[in-house]
């Protein structure tokens, strides 16, 4: 469970963590949502209804099979709580909600950091998209990050240089 600092173990995450199968079929998303809390813009913004809920303060299920990695729900979701992972052609790779104004640019070398903020591989920014924010008045910006293959479910910020 949720260590008292409200980061997720790596247990968490593995619990809920798409087969390497799907990993290589390309994008998928992943929550980090293990709260109990009355939220659901994740299950509105699919377009394929790849996400549901028992109830509004249930934890969200996304259904792997069914996501096409559009990203639309890491870019509605308020706590920055879903992530996109790929290993598609064998590239190890992860998008991640940006929302400071300094966007990084495509090609650079930025530093890969854990859930705490420490530093854990040098990245490369290989995507930057916006893409609609939960009031579809503003936009949030994705960025992809290619990082190393064993890091994929310890990557989930960065840092510019
Ligand atoms: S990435 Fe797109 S298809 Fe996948 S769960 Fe999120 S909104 Fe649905
Ligand atoms: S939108 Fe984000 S915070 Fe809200 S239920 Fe979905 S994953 Fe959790």
């Amino acid at each position: 469970m949720l260590e008292m600092d409200g980061v997720p173990t790596l247990d968490d995450v593995m619990g809920n963590f798409p087969s390497e199968e799907r990993l290589l079929k390309g994008f998928v998303a992943v929550h980090e949502c293990y709260q109990d809390i009355p939220c659901n813009p994740c299950v509105e913004s699919c377009p394929v209804h790849a996400i549901s809920m028992e109830k509004l303060t249930s934890p969200p299920v996304i259904d792997f099979d069914k996501c096409t990695g559009c990203g639309n729900c890491v870019a509605s979701c308020p706590g920055l709580a879903i992530f996109l992972l790929s290993l598609k052609n064998g590239d190890a790779q992860v998008t991640i909600p940006y929302e400071m104004i300094n966007v990084p640019e495509k090609g650079e070398k930025v530093d890969g950091l854990d859930r705490y903020g420490k530093k854990v591989c040098d990245a490369q920014v290989v995507r930057v998209v916006k893409l609609p924010s939960l009031d579809k008045t503003s936009k949030t910006t994705l960025v992809t990050l290619e990082i190393p293959r064993e890091l994929l479910p310890v990557v989930r910020s960065f840092r510019r240089r």
